[in-house]
């Protein structure tokens, strides 16, 4: 295939970003470029001792670094986020080559880390400061609640938002005092590693971001053992078992995981913005994004005129490989991938689904990629109707009740996203808070809730324990010591005082505290 490869991804430049992993047996894995399929670079692979020695590393950075006053941390963060903004384009080129991804979902996603950093420039100062309240005696006791780094966070990210992923969460551990190593996905290591150059380019201390490199299996378990905190983005499957060991080591675990996401429209929404909705949140990123829409719920009054208007713009999608900002949509990450999705398509039109648009793999375009596809008669015996596909395929249902609506959308494993639209907002919202979901957007995909870096996002059910964002997406990464002082000794009996009176005395006083404002 005649494709050129971005300028800015030379060998050299390869090669100098995966020189920083780890890898004392030589072991290497073939990353390729998605539209190609040509090797681009040997990823080197650790060892259970490389991981060791990068907490080692890690932790001896951390120590310092936990010194440092918060306002010079956040310096650094503030220079990063020039250099982030300024190389935004060949970040996208690395996202771009390593994924498959479209360039419109690549500079997207160069975008995240600097707003990570830019919420948290502003919010650390506050969500980290000693919180000194009264103690249990007015006046003679305080207590105060001291915001300390865990120590060295392991963060496991995904391929499909490997930069976004990766380097975000890795950010605000940082911030918060803490070292981080990081454990990418084999397919996708280069943004992260690019991620890492710029912030040490920014001031980050050397050692203090560490990356090893492996099969999931292969490091998991080491880096789990070695980390005071996980932070893993990922399918609901490895989930568990990142969870079942963080909690046989008792150390806490953010998990954000997979979703069978659903969209409602609602009877009086705006249907060229419902259907314009559907084909970001069905064919953004090829599908292949954690809140993305899998299953679409629409009144029987408006069914065929959404399915009309929505099969016609699937069909007329511009899919193909560029690194240039013209493709609507680009390729799935892998062949191993595009057959997973491939079977989901098969099993639902084996089972009685019909195929309104795409439904099969493009090898004209690409190794990996697929059609837009959209199904009608997807049933739960389905793999489609009830497990995540993570690809560009959508099926669509109809209902006559708001309330059987809900019930559908309710009627899953997963509580990652969902989607309502409707002309009403009042009314629109009042749906939203019906269903249980961790993120729901009314009249948008997922956008405005990711990009809401104030709210806490995660999931709930099989989508996850914890969130990113918010004041938890930082302060998760702390651990806080209640620093107790008591001014002068006025607890117990005081000597030779009969313990009768000493308890009526307590007693009083802790009705008179109930009564007071004092705490
Ligand atoms: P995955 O679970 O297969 O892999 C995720 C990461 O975990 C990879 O780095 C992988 O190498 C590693 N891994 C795999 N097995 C491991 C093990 N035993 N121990 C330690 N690490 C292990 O998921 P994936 O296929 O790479 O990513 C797609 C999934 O991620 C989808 O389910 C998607 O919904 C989910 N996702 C969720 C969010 C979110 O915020 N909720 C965001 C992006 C992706």
């Amino acid at each position: 295939m005649s494709l050129q490869r971005p300028a800015s991804v030379t060998d050299a430049f390869l090669q100098q970003l995966v020189s920083r992993v780890p890898s004392t047996a030589g072991g290497t894995w073939k990353l390729t470029e998605v539209y190609t399929g040509e090797v681009l670079v040997e990823l080197p692979q650790s060892t259970p001792a490389d991981i060791e020695q990068a907490f080692v590393k890690a932790r001896a950075a951390q120590a310092e670094w936990s010194q440092w006053p918060l306002a010079k941390r956040l310096r650094v963060f503030k220079k990063a986020h020039s250099l982030f903004v300024r190389n935004a384009h060949k970040t996208a080129d690395l996202i771009q080559v390593e994924s498959g991804k479209n360039r419109r979902m690549a500079i997207e996603e160069s975008c995240d880390p600097p707003m990570v950093m830019s919420h948290y420039i502003k919010h650390a100062p506050r969500l980290l400061a000693p919180k000194k309240v009264g103690g249990p005696v007015p006046f003679l006791t305080t207590s105060t609640a001291i915001r300390q780094p865990k120590g060295v966070v392991g963060v496991i990210a995904p391929w499909n938002f490997p930069f976004a992923t990766g380097i975000s969460d890795a950010v605000t551990a940082l911030i918060a005092g803490n070292g981080v190593v990081l454990k990418p996905d084999n397919k996708t290591a280069l943004s992260p590693l690019w991620g890492i150059t710029m912030l040490e380019e920014a001031g980050l201390p050397k050692g203090l971001f560490q990356v090893v490199c492996g099969e999931g299996p292969d490091v998991g378990p080491t880096l789990i053992d070695n980390a005071n905190y996980v932070m893993f983005t990922g399918s609901t499957a490895t989930g568990r078992v990142i969870g079942e060991r963080a909690g046989r080591n008792l150390i806490g675990a953010c998990l954000e995981l997979g979703g069978k996401n659903p969209m409602i429209v609602l009877d009086d929404a705006d249907l060229d913005e419902a259907v314009e909705g559907a084909v970001f949140g069905v064919f953004g990123n090829t599908g292949q994004i954690c809140m993305h829409i899998e299953r679409i719920y629409l009144p029987e009054s408006r069914y065929e005129a959404f399915r009309d208007k929505f099969v016609a713009r699937a069909k007329a999608l511009d899919v193909r490989a560029a690194y240039d900002f013209g493709p609507e949509m680009g390729s799935l990450v892998s062949v191993d991938h595009k057959d997973r999705v491939q079977s989901h398509v098969d099993d639902a039109v084996a089972k009685g689904a019909t195929v309104l648009a795409g439904g099969k793999a493009r090898p004209d375009l690409g190794p990996a990629f697929f059609e837009p596809t959209i199904l009608e008669g997807v049933t739960k015996d389905m793999l489609a109707g009830e497990c995540e596909t993570f690809g560009p395929v959508v099926a669509l249902h109809r209902y006559r009740t708001v309330d059987e609506a809900v019930e559908l959308a309710n009627d899953t494993d997963y509580g990652l996203n969902a989607s309502v639209w409707g002309g009403d907002v009042d009314a629109a919202c009042a749906v939203a808070r019906r269903i249980h979901s961790g993120n729901v957007n009314v009249n948008d995909i997922l956008a405005t809730a990711f990009a809401s870096k104030g709210t806490p996002s995660g999931g709930v059910k099989q989508s996850g324990v914890g969130a990113r964002h918010g004041d938890q997406g930082l302060t998760k990464y702390t651990d806080v010591q209640n620093l107790a002082v008591l001014k002068k000794q006025v607890m117990g009996a005081r000597p030779g005082q009969d313990y009768d009176a000493y308890v009526k005395s307590m007693l009083s006083g802790l009705s008179m505290m109930r009564k007071t404002r004092i705490r």
